[in-house]
């Protein structure tokens, strides 16, 4: 079945064409038809089902007529992150190019005054995160009452990022009579209530996670010490060894550790990027780019960051953590195994804890994940990455408490020791901390939380 059936423009369809898609992915097929008719629509889809097009598409066909007013947006959509904000406005350059479109994106990392000045131009599509969205609201530089259609994607990721109050609050603040597309992976109870509260008799349109990934895509889980220098000597030796390796993701589940690994991956002489909510957002849009393009092997990320990001062929995905929610983990495994292509994804496990979300995970995905043996020496390297290039500068913390041992003992040249004795060094140490509380999410977020410096271990006097 081709894109002509569903009653979109010549316009939208030589767009389309332009693009190389031959047929709807079902998302597409299902939605479409009913966003045209004007219908609320609920679509229960993840990232990767093509569901970007599936509203994208209808809306240039709807904005054809009709003209925008200044800073009354004609149609607004809000996306959880400032990465998916940008892929949405990627999608309607290239979509759109055969339209006259005033589009606007109004993120967090990026001035206030470019974004106004377009706002004041008129704008047929806002695409927000909805902190800086009321942002603009509040200075009293935006007028919602204009919104003929208003997109709510990511829905359950807003939910776990805390921006349902925010979304509940743009809802009242543009027209009942609105149009409401809302995408959302899951359905729990609040995603329910608001879907309630907000849509009006909406068509469901609900689509399986694309079965390719699990298909594709080998999964091991892999032992690993319980110390994060254990697990970062694995995860090099895993990366050393790894047969194919093209590109990979390495996840891990907090921020702060993005940045940690980021650096000691550096040091190690690999050729990495990071991306986290922390970074500003040239920074993270540079990140991203590098990795896109192949001019980096690794992308160390948080799920927040890396969340729904449509990067097309990545060879291995490294759980460096095993992430707190099932869900996550799917959408991690997401990344790679994309269209039809192989792919591997390898999760470190250490401790209880982990295993137990292990078991939660293959509850979800129906099936065991095998364990495969660690790779040769794992656990025998010391942090101090004899075994790679590195350079001068930025020397780890480990390295710097290890040297100093060494030249406690009044030697200047001892020979290279294993892991073990700085283990026994960072062991004496952590036990004379308080170690920071367990946490329930993964800590990237745009919305609240504590800042990263609130979380880290203080040294305690004995
Ligand atoms: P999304 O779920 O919107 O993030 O889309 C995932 C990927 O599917 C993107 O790379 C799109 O360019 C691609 N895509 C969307 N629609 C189609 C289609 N009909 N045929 C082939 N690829 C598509």
């Amino acid at each position: 079945m081709s894109f002509s059936h569903l009653g979109l423009s010549e316009k939208v369809l030589a767009a389309v064409a332009a693009t190389g898609y031959k047929e709807p992915t079902p998302i597409q097929d299902q939605a479409i038809p009913h966003v045209l008719a004007h219908r609320d629509v609920l679509g229960i889809a993840q990232t990767g089902t093509g569901k970007t097009a599936a509203f994208t598409l209808p809306m240039l066909m709807l904005l054809e007529q009709g003209r925008a007013r200044a800073r009354m947006p004609r149609t607004l959509i809000l996306e959880p992150t400032r990465e998916l904000a940008a892929q949405v406005d990627e999608s309607f350059a290239k979509y759109g190019a055969n339209h006259k479109l005033n589009v606007a994106l109004l993120i967090g990392g990026v001035s206030f005054g470019d974004q106004d000045f377009k706002l004041t131009r008129g704008v047929d599509v806002l695409i927000a995160t909805p902190g800086r969205l009321l942002d603009h609201f509040e200075r009293g530089r935006l007028l919602l009452t204009g919104v003929e259609l208003l997109v709510i994607d990511e829905a359950d990721r807003m939910l776990d990022m805390g921006f349902i109050p925010d979304i509940e609050r743009i809802c009242k603040l543009v027209p009942f009579t609105r149009q409401t597309l809302f995408f959302t992976a899951t359905m729990p109870p609040e995603i329910q209530r608001i879907t309630e509260q907000f849509l009006h008799n909406p068509v469901r349109v609900e689509v399986a996670r694309p079965a390719t990934t699990l298909a594709t895509t080998a999964q091991f889980l892999v032992k690993s010490g319980r110390e994060d220098f254990d697990k970062r000597d694995m995860l090099r030796r895993l990366i050393r060894s790894a047969e194919g390796l093209k590109n990979a993701i390495i996840f891990c589940n907090r921020k702060r550790d993005v940045a940690t690994l980021y650096r000691s991956l550096k040091r190690h002489g690999f050729s990495v990027q990071a991306l986290h909510g922390d970074m500003d957002q040239p920074a993270r849009m540079a990140a991203l780019d590098q990795f896109r393009k192949d001019e980096v092997t690794l992308l160390v990320a948080s799920d927040v960051a890396a969340r729904g990001l449509d990067i097309v062929d990545v060879s291995h995905i490294y759980n460096f953590d095993v992430p707190f929610h099932a869900d996550d983990y799917v959408h991690r495994i997401g990344r790679t195994g994309r269209a039809g292509r192989s792919g591997t994804a390898i999760t470190l496990v250490c401790g209880s804890n982990d295993a137990k979300a292990v078991a939660a995970i293959e509850k979800l995905i129906g099936r065991t994940i095998p364990y495969m043996d660690a790779p040769d020496g794992a656990g025998a390297a010391s942090e101090s990455g004899a075994a790679a290039p590195r350079s001068n500068g930025g020397r780890h913390h480990g390295d710097r408490r290890a040297e100093r041992h060494r030249s406690h003992g009044g030697a200047t040249r001892q020979p290279q020791r294993p892991a073990g004795s700085v283990a026994r060094i960072e062991e004496a140490r952590t036990r004379r901390m308080p170690q920071p509380p367990a946490r329930g999410r993964n800590d990237d977020g745009d919305a609240a939380h504590l800042p990263a410096f609130l979380l880290r271990p203080v040294p305690v006097k004995a």
